[in-house]
Parts: structure tokens; sequence; C-alpha cells
């Protein structure tokens, strides 16, 4: 039955005529409804043969594309019409999730589906005549270009779609202006008294609600962090370890807020997943119940990638994307109207609308290789990159990740609004971060990216990336000696990889001394990797020890390429800025910027190339103990995709405790899991807190949760390793057995897509649908809302999986993990091994994985659920990953069946091989 708000909905509804068959496909079936309310179930050949024919209405065509083996599909996807209509409105992309979003009564079976998404696409259009609809403006313009490009949608939108009266203002100028705000004064010295924080705890837990002893100390020790510091160079440093369950979010929201209210000051709190990050916003809510206060006291930061770029996209709409890119580039400026905060990558985006077009464009439309022009920009003043930038200069909280914590740092980004006061919430994940941001890496890739930095487009690139001398035409007309520096930079940059680099050298034919270099480290790769990996068609790797001589030669004269290129670049940047010490009258405020920017981003680049230089010093001299350096070839199924030479620092938390630690005031690092199944040692280390000259303080909570009642482990024995059809049966029979609610977390991609190929069509007919990460063309936060949706889908998915979902309550009732996550052993985990331990590294890092995928199922007091591990061979000294008291069996496949059939009850407990002792030092 349909359900409708008003009369007049329905009304709308009914004159509403759409003259479309619908397609629905899914792995029990593919079935077709006609206008008349026919269904019927077609096979593949079929479906794609009238598909061909017949525009269908569908929902997400690139999924039904799929499972029909038929990629080239198209038709009208209910999908895209619904961003049309309702842009910046969350939806879960499935017939349900549809459902719910518009307001009308979901399909029970597969069968019902096409005549659903018929009422759903009549409903979507009768929109498009209510008079209170929200988003009407901008739409008969974007329906217009949406004509000639051919949009499926567009004929029907535009004979329900009244023209407006006046014309439309575009896009461009109906985004407010940013403002701005004079810089904020230093926070003023606070203390704050005991007293206080509890009360501020408890106003935010809510008045009825009670605090608990675990949470009100976590609070008490949260509050430290602000004492004022002793020190320079010595900020105060807590190490938090708190179990879930603990409320540790609302724990140091309560002292962070009270200080940055009375001290005028603001506290960055930094997050490593997505899901912790939103939960972050609707906590702060709590601080600040009244919407517009909470916007200007809260922002949220992310690194610039994530944002849109209004000049790309201005680019975009006029010309640079063709085709379906183009399609997408309208429908994101529909979006962009009514954004909150223009963020693309996990914002008010829909996730799914970028994956519905194939070879989309949508990342040329954020701001990825650094060519913003900044106030040379005309969308400058409206930026979404510069006001999210602005306002947490004026903000008391700002919520960020590590990523970014770890970019401002290491490129002097925002020097004025460098973070005084930090926490680091998932501190465990602060050692991967800041391994990844301090990486240096000379490869093809790397190095014709700063070729077209410097040059500019060359052949037939398209796009408006400009070149340093287009970029800074003014400079070079007003101070010579920048002029030539300029030029003298893009000689120089000629030597570095051009267009076409990756065949010259499969070719033996390298071009310049760069490629040269590349070619030889190539040579060498080949003849010494002994990872086994040549057949696979994987990545393959060897040490930089004992360099052959092909590699020194090369790499001596690419050090001398790489030189004749900084120095003009470093030439450049002293001009730029004296310039801006000293500045000519044509240098207005929004030159000014401009100049500025160019210098931030200039000493980026400089910064690249000297590591690039004593990187290759490394290749033609003694090793340096501070780093792990390597050769490698990237491939993707046995497609060479990058080759080069790659440095990370052994211990990363070494520059983190330099640059980001020791210039703060007050930090904490708190996780569920901080001592990573180790102790304060280890998570002294992974959170830099070693490198400071005062010691870091200790604090840890357990878990309220009664793990021994809510779950429990069961360990397979009877699968052999390697037998990809008992392991696929074996998941088919549990998720059957738990009815869905299936999290399977897999440590190889390979195994993911062979299990799912095996189970899903079964699974599927039972009414237990199946989706995959690296399978389904899904991105990965949209396939968690499908899975937080559906009590009866099952996910599959690898490491981002493993930390990044939180779905409390009954979707999620059963964690299978298909062996023990072993650490992969290259170059560059041999050589932290050996630093670290050996073994008890290993094990540090496989209980850490284990602890955080057990973590994935217990959310709540009233979550209830198993662990299962699909491998025999679990050593005992590896399960303190679990939380204390949690039941651990080692069973059959058919007990651990039965188990998961039966749910958890007493008697089970009864039947217990292991239990892990109660051992207070395991806070989970
Ligand atoms: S200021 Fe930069 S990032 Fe912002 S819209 Fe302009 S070019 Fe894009």
């Amino acid at each position: 039955m349909l359900l409708f708000r008003s009369k007049y909905d329905y009304q709308m509804f009914m004159d509403t005529p759409l003259a479309f068959p619908a397609l629905h496909a899914s792995h029990a079936g593919i079935w077709v409804g006609s206008i008349d309310g026919q269904v019927q179930t077609v096979g593949k050949g079929e479906a794609a043969g009238r598909a061909a024919e017949t525009p269908m209405v569908m929902l997400n065509a690139p999924l039904v594309a799929q499972r029909l083996g038929y990629p080239d599909l198209s038709g009208l996807d209910l999908l895209e019409l619904f961003a049309f209509v309702y842009p910046a409105r969350f939806a879960v992309p499935t017939p349900k999730g549809m459902a719910k979003a518009l307001g009308i009564a979901p399909p029970t079976t597969d069968q019902e589906v096409p005549q659903f998404l018929l009422v759903a696409a009549r409903t979507l259009l009768a929109v498009l005549d209510a008079p209170d609809w929200a988003e009407r403006e901008g739409a008969w313009d974007a329906a217009q270009a949406l004509m000639r490009l051919r949009w499926p949608w567009s004929n029907l939108i535009l004979a329900r779609l009244k023209k407006p009266e006046k014309p439309e203002r575009w896009l461009f100028s109906r985004l407010p202006e940013w403002e701005e705000a004079p810089p904020r004064t230093p926070p003023r010295v606070v203390t704050l008294g005991a007293e206080a924080v509890q009360q501020q705890l408890a106003s935010l837990v809510g008045g009825s609600a009670e605090t608990r002893q675990g949470q009100r100390d976590f609070a008490q020790a949260a509050a430290e962090i602000f004492a004022p510091r002793a020190r320079k160079g010595e900020p105060n440093m807590l190490l938090a370890e708190a179990g879930t369950g603990i409320g540790k979010t609302l724990g140091y929201l309560a002292p962070a807020s009270l200080w940055a209210t009375a001290a005028d000051g603001t506290v960055w709190i930094s997050t490593f997943t997505k899901a912790l990050q939103r939960q972050l916003v609707r906590e702060a809510q709590r601080i600040y119940p009244d919407y517009e206060t909470f916007k200007s006291k809260v922002v949220v930061r992310k690194g610039r990638e994530n944002y849109l770029c209004l000049l790309n996209l201005e680019d975009a709409l006029q010309g640079g994307f063709a085709g379906r890119a183009a399609i997408l580039a309208h429908l994101v400026a529909r979006w962009a109207a009514y954004s909150n905060d223009g963020d693309m990558i996990g914002g008010d985006l829909p996730g799914w609308l970028p994956t519905l077009f194939r070879r989309n464009g949508s990342t040329a439309l954020t701001d990825r290789r650094g060519e913003c022009i900044y106030a040379g920009c005309p969308h400058y003043k409206k930026c979404f990159i510069e006001r999210a930038s602005r306002s947490s200069v004026q903000a008391e909280i700002v919520i960020a990740n590590h990523a970014l914590m770890m970019v401002n740092a290491a490129r002097g980004r925002d020097e004025l609004n460098r973070p005084s006061r930090i926490i680091f919430d998932e501190g465990h994940h602060l050692f991967d971060a800041a391994d990844s941001m301090f990486a240096a890496a000379l490869t093809g890739q790397e190095t014709i990216e700063l070729r077209r930095w410097v040059i500019g487009p060359e052949g037939k690139a398209r796009g408006r990336r400009r070149g340093l001398s287009a970029r800074l035409a003014d400079v070079a007309s007003y101070d010579e000696e920048g002029g030539l520096a300029i030029e003298m930079a893009r000689m120089a940059a000629e030597a570095l990889p051009g267009d076409g680099w990756l065949g010259r050298l499969a070719e033996g034919a390298p071009s310049g001394p760069i490629e040269r270099f590349l070619a030889a480290v190539r040579a060498m790769v080949f003849a010494r990797d002994e990872t086994n990996a040549t057949e696979g068609g994987y990545g393959l790797e060897t040490e930089l020890a004992d360099p052959d001589a092909a590699v020194v030669d090369a790499a001596a004269d690419a050090a001398v390429a790489l030189e004749a290129l900084a120095r003009p670049l470093t030439v450049l940047g002293q001009r730029l800025e004296a310039m801006v010490s000293d500045p000519p009258d044509w240098l207005d405020g929004s030159a000014r910027a401009r100049v500025e920017g160019a210098m931030a981003s200039l000493s980026w680049r400089i910064d690249t190339v000297r590591a690039w230089i004593s990187m290759l010093a490394r290749a033609v001299g003694p090793v340096d103990s501070e780093f792990v350096d390597w050769l490698a070839i990237d491939r993707f199924e046995g497609r060479e995709m990058d080759i080069g030479m790659h440095r990370r620092w052994l211990d990363p938390m070494k520059p983190v405790a330099d640059i980001v630690l020791k210039p703060s005031h007050g930090v904490l690092a708190t996780s569920a899991t901080l001592r990573s199944g180790g102790d304060w040692k280890n998570a002294e280390a992974r959170t830099g807190a070693l490198h400071l000259d005062k010691p870091a303080t200790h604090f840890s909570a357990i878990s309220p949760f009664d793990y021994t009642a809510q779950a429990e482990v069961l360990i397979v024995t009877d699968i052999k390793k390697g037998d990809a059809a008992a392991l696929a049966g074996a998941y088919a029979a549990l998720i059957t057995a738990s009815g869905g609610g299936v999290l399977g977390l897999f440590t190889a991609i390979r195994r993911l897509r062979s299990t799912y190929a095996r189970i899903a069509d079964r699974l599927a007919r039972d009414g237990l649908p199946l989706y995959a990460q690296h399978v389904d063309p899904i991105d990965t936060g949209t396939l968690v809302d499908i899975f937080r949706d559906d009590p009866h889908a099952s996910l599959l998915g690898t490491d981002a999986l493993r930390d990044g979902v939180d779905v409390p309550g009954h979707s999620l009732r059963l964690v299978i993990m298909e062996q023990i996550p072993w650490p992969r052993p290259d170059i560059l985990h041999r050589a932290r091994r050996l630093k670290n331990g050996g073994i008890d590294f290993d094990d540090r890092i496989i209980r850490a994985k284990m602890a955080q995928a057990f973590g994935r199922l217990i959310r709540s007091a009233d979550d209830k659920g198993h662990f299962v591990l699909l491998s025999s061979a679990v050593p005992s000294r590896l399960l303190t990953a679990f939380p204390p008291g949690t039941p651990v069996r080692r069973v059959t496949l058919a007990e651990a069946v039965a188990s998961v059939k039966t749910g958890l009850s007493p008697d089970e407990k009864l039947r217990q091989d292991i239990k892990i002792s109660l051992d207070e030092s395991n806070p989970f």
C-alpha cells in the first residue's frame, strides 16, 4: 500500500504518467515490470536485449549491469532522479532505502521491486509540481542543461517543471560568501575545577541518564591536559585506554568544551574513521543545542581533496567534461547549492552518486593536485575550503582527522591556526596515519605530477591546469630574477618523466635521467625480488642493499637533474618571500593571498625534491638508520602501475613528536585498544609520547559490557587452509544459520572475491542478500549504510571494514574472520620487526587487529553475538586480544553453525573449552 503525506501528494502522483518498463536484477533472479502492472521473470540475455531496445527504470544501473554481466547497460536510473530532486539528502540506495526516503511502502519481495521502481519514479516526478519543494531553485536551468546532454530523465522532468518567472540565479552567485575575521587572541590561562568538569559531564549526558564511574574518572583525567604547561616543548600528555561503552566521547568533550569557553580557545579533536567523525558531530550538538550557535562553535575540517573546488566545477560545467561526466557535474552542481559544507567525500553528497558514473571524473572536481589559485580565483570568497579553514579559527571545537593533522603540520599549513590542545581519538591509528604522511616516494607517478605542476598541460591534456609560468605571470613580468627562476625551473622539469613513461620503460627506451633511473630500478627489482609475487601479478620489491652499478650510476645522474630543478624553485621561493615582505604597489590583498598560496605549495614541492635528492644519496652512499629504503614495482592484476624508490621512517612518530606534540600545550591520545595488545610502553611508542622529555600520564577504564553473556568466540578447527570451496561453504553455512547480519572479514581480496562468487546467488535465493567491497560497484560507506539498514544483509570486506564499521543492534550479530591477520612480511615490516622485538611485535599487531575486528560486534549493552575465526592455527597467546571474560571455544564447523543458530544461551556458556581469565590489565 502506498503512503502519502497529503491528499495533494496523492493527486500529484496520480497525475504523473510514466510510460516505461522497469528492470530489477538481484543474485536471486531478474524481473521486468511493464506499465500495465505485469511482472515477468527473464534471463540475462533477454533483459539486456530489452534494456537496449527501450529505456527501463532501474535502481543503481552499474549494479544491475554487473548482475546481468552487461557492462554497457544504461537506462533511467532512479538514483540519478533522486539526486536531482533531492540533492544533499540522505538515502540508502536500495528499494527499502528509497521507500523510506520517499515515505512510501517498500516492496516485500524481489518480484515486487519493478512495480515499486515505477511508483517511486512517479512519486519523485510528482514532487516537481509541489509548491513546497524546497530544492526548486536552480532546477529549471539544470534540467535544460541536462537535456542538451541527453540525460534520460530530462524530458520527463521538463514536462512537469514550470519555467520560473524570473531567470534563476546561477549557482556561483547563490552561494554565501565567507567573511574575514580578525585573528584570534591566544587563549586565557584557566584551570578547570573537578566539580565544574563533573557538572559539565552531567549536563552533557542528560538530566535523567546517570553518568558512570568510569566515564567520570575519564573526564577528570582528560581535564589534566588543559592545565597550564610547565615548560616549552613539554606538553601535558595523557594516554587513556577506555573500553568500549565507557562513553569516552562525552568524557573528553566535557573538559574540552569547558576549557574552550573559559579560555576562549580551540580544541582540535582528531579521529581516524568517518564513522567516529559523524558520531562526534552528533555528540557535540549536546554542548550547543541551538543550531546557529552549534554552527559557529563546531567546525568539521578535512583535507582539501575532500571538498568541491568551485573553479573546477565551473570548468566542468562549461565544457571541460563531456558525456556522462558532464551529467555528473550538473548533478554535483545541484548538490553544491544545497550542501552544508561542500564535502564530497563523507559529507552530504550521497556516496553512491559518483559510482553511478563510470570513469566519472569526480576527483577532478576537487583540488587534488594543488592547482588552487587562491585569491586569483573568481570563487575565492565562496570557496568551501577557504570557508572551512576560516571558521576553524573562530571555533571552539574543530573535528578533524589524523591525516589532516599530519599534513597541516608537515607542510606548515595553517601556521596561525596551529592546534595547541589536541585530542586524538582512535589513537591506535596515529602510527599508521603518520607512517603514510611522512613517507617519501621517488616514483614515476610522483615525478610526472611534479612535471605537470611546473610545466602545465602538454599535448592533448584537457582541463584548466596551468603551469608555474601561467600561474605566476604577473610575478615574472614584475621581478626579473623571479621570471628567470620560473623559466629555469620549466627547463629543468623537462628532465622529469613525461606521458608514456611506463611504456618507454617496458620497451627499454627510457627518456631523460629520471626515467633512466626508474629503468635501472625496474631491472634490479625483477632480478632480485623473492616475494614470488611474479606469477600472482602483485607488487614486487627488493631492498636497497648493495645496489647494482646501473642503479648507482643512474641515481647520480638523477640527483644532478633534481638539483637543477631544486635550485630555481628555491630562488623563486625567496623572490616571492621578498615580494610579500616589501610589497610592490600592484600587490593588493587578493594578489598577496595568491602569492602566499603559491609560496606554500612551492615550499612543499621544494621539500619533496630535497627529500628525493637525499634518497638518491642513499642509493650511492651509506645507510641512514632512521629510514627504511626499498625499490618497488607496483602492479595490479599483472599490469605495472608505478615504479620507483620508497622511503619510510623506521619510527614515524619521531617527526610527529617534533612537529605536532612538542609545540602543543596539551594532548590526549585515547582508544579502546591504545596499548594494541601490548603494554604502556607500546602505547607510548605508537603515540609518540616516547619522544617527549616530560613523561605522559596513563589512565585506563574497563568496559562496562558483560562480555561473558554478550559474546562468544568460536575457533573453527576443521577448515583446511587454502581450500577455497570449504571456506566459501563455511561462510554460506554461517550466514544461513545467522539469517544474515554477518560481517565477513578477509585478509586477501582474491579469497573474498572467490567466496562471494561461490555463495552470493545461493544466499540471495534464501532472501539473504550479500554485498562485498571490491566486488559491488558501490563505495564502502554506502555498503555499510545498506548493511545497517537490512538485518538480513551480510557484508564482506577487508581492512577498511575491520575498524570503520559502527553498527550497533541486530544488523550485526556475527563477525567472521577467515584467518589470523598475519602482518604482510614485506621489507618495511621486517625492518620494524627487527627493531621492536621480533615475534612479540608481530603478536601485538595481530592482537590489535583481532581486537578491532571483535570491537565491531558489541557496540552497546544490548548487543549480543558471535565472533568466528575460520582457522585452526590460533595460538592461545593471541586470545588475550578478546575482552576478559569472553568465552572462547574451539569447535567444528557443524558445532559453530549450531551455536550461531541457537544464539547465545546460558547453557552454551557451560560448554566453554577455554575461558580467558579475567585480566584487569586488559581494559577492553
Ligand atoms: S579558491 Fe582554490 S579551491 Fe577554492 S574554488 Fe578557487 S581554485 Fe578552487
